[in-house]
């Protein structure tokens, strides 16, 4: 039997009967059918969601309303977490440590915090009067309607949460399209909304290709925003879909984010930053550090600590608590890393560790889906240190001045992520001044919290998610300007420039 599409609280098949298969990477094995969502089901989808806008009570609930049956989902996830983690590890080939330490938790605290956006957020802000003539100012904070969302693969549990919490908490309705080869966990998390009393239709998901039921989802006339993460070259045609009914789109995209290792940095916690930074997830997570910046003074020491940790990185099953990184998302996935180290030795750099598929593995696990973690030196203009390759492939380059290693960090068509290290506070505020991009982490790296904005500069995105920034970009802003002078005179216009009305 097949899992189902959820559509206006109800769960269906797709209207043609289609359905599509979903594997672990790790074993290569099915795990489930999905209904195949086409673009009559998108419609259906999206028809269900414009409903319960126009017609339903949750845009009329307070925000206080609202927050209640937001908690309520974070407390049925965080009661599921064990199930739903073994589904998310199984599914996109993340490690159980990452399913149970930041994929549940991180899905329910995001439905945690943007209750309490809609809780304690004013929706009406008193702007005071303005001085001529004599009148004044209210902004009203109002939801857009129906917001679709498009997620990515690769944190899908987390990624579902940011588009559908702070749409439904600001009183829009939501439909979600999760990837194709991890929907599952989307559906887990539907079954929450079900069980917390949302009324139908506020939360659709829809599992299905991103060429018809995603295009669908950017470009349908009923659709009033978009929220999309995923890569930047999908993010181009998501914003041409939408810019036919001028829709709000908000965007997060790839990158290729910068680690500087300042010669004053403490070498120990900063190797293992960056080798969290580059190989958490093997790579494939939106703002990895896959460019280390190290200061030449420290260069050949700190190489030779990251290449000697690397090598003690536990690579195997992802469902063993004890393993910290598992199989890539899919065969071809790996295709793409292997197609990067390629060009990164035809482009003269220099491979210093990993570089070949594993062979050595347990068996039962598929050795097409694990790649071990792969270190070059290069040049940050080679391909391989421009382009996002989505894998473990860290470059190293050294820098001589703060100065250089800025104008490194910045050679980019992304900005994403990025790190500093060192132990001078203001030394390290200084350096991520001059970064052209959306988050800088000052030794540490990936951490994230639905309390901070998250979003990109240039190529990697257009908006924020997560915080008050990230709960503002589901809300429109109207001015209600209000007269409060008795006559008209002194008006520029009719009565002043006629004396006639
Ligand atoms: P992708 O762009 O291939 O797909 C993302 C989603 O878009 C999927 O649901 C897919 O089905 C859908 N899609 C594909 N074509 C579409 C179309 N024409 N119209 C509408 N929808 C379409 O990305 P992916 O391979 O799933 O994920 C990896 C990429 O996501 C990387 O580039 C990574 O950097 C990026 N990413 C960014 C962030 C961030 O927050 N900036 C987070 C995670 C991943
Ligand atoms: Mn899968």
């Amino acid at each position: 039997m097949a899992e189902k599409l959820f559509i206006g609280g109800e769960w269906v098949d797709a209207q043609a009967g289609e359905t599509f298969p979903t594997y672990a990477p790790s074993t290569g094995e099915k795990i489930a059918d999905l209904a195949k969502a086409g673009r009559e089901d998108a419609q259906r989808a999206i028809q269900a969601a414009r409903d319960a806008f126009d017609n339903g009570p949750w845009p009329r609930m307070s925000g206080k309303e609202r927050a209640e049956r937001l908690r309520k989902v974070a407390e049925l996830i965080n009661a599921k977490s064990a199930e739903i983690s073994e589904i998310e590890a199984r599914d996109g080939g993340g490690t159980m440590k990452k399913a149970m330490f930041a994929d549940v938790p991180g899905g329910a605290s995001s439905f945690a915090f943007f209750a309490d956006c809609a809780e304690n957020t004013a929706d009406v802000e008193d702007r005071g009067t303005n001085p001529f003539p004599a009148a004044e100012s209210i902004v009203r904070r109002e939801p857009y309607g129906v917001c679709s969302g498009i997620i990515p693969w690769n944190f899908p549990f987390i990624m579902a949460s940011w588009k559908m919490a702070p749409a439904i908490a600001a009183g829009n309705t939501s439909v979600i399209k999760p990837a194709s080869f991890t929907s599952l966990s989307a559906l887990e998390m539907a079954k929450c909304v079900q069980e917390a009393d949302i009324p139908p239709g506020v939360v659709n998901v829809v599992t299905g290709p991103g060429g018809s039921a995603g295009e669908e989802l950017a470009q349908h006339p009923s659709v009033d925003k978009v929220a999309f993460t995923g890569s930047t070259e999908v993010g181009r045609r998501i914003m041409q879909l939408a810019s036919g009914t001028v829709k709000k789109v908000t965007l997060e995209l790839g990158g290729k984010s910068a680690n500087i290792v300042l010669d004053d940095a403490d070498l120990d916690l900063a190797a293992a930053g960056v080798l969290f930074g580059t190989f958490f997830h093997n790579g494939q997570v939106c703002e990895s550090g896959t460019r280390a910046l190290i200061s030449r003074n420290i260069y050949d020491e700190f190489v030779g600590m990251l290449v000697e940790r690397a090598g003690k990185i536990v690579i195997g099953d992802n469902m063993d608590m004890a393993t910290d990184l598992g199989p890539l998302v899919s065969p071809s996935q790996v295709d793409t890393v292997e197609r990067y180290v390629k060009l990164g030795l035809d482009e003269g750099a220099k491979l210093l560790c990993g570089g070949s598929k594993l062979t050595d593995l347990p068996a039962g696990l598929d050795a097409n889906a694990f790649y071990p973690p792969t270190i070059f030196e290069a040049d940050n203009s080679m391909k391989i240190a421009q382009e996002e390759i989505f894998g473990p492939v860290l470059c190293v380059i050294p820098f001589d001045s703060d100065d250089e290693a800025i104008k490194l960090a910045n050679d980019s068509i992304y900005g994403l992520g990025g790190g500093v290290w060192s132990k001078d506070a203001d030394h390290a505020q200084r350096v991520a001044a001059e970064m052209q991009t959306g988050t800088v982490w000052i030794n540490d790296y990936h951490m994230i919290t639905p309390a901070q904005p998250f979003g990109g500069y240039k190529q990697s995105g257009v908006g924020r998610e997560l915080g008050d920034y990230g709960y503002n970009e589901y809300r429109q802003v109207k001015h209600v300007w209000r007269n409060t002078a008795t006559d008209r005179s002194g008006y520029m216009h009719f009565a002043a420039l006629s004396g006639n009305i």
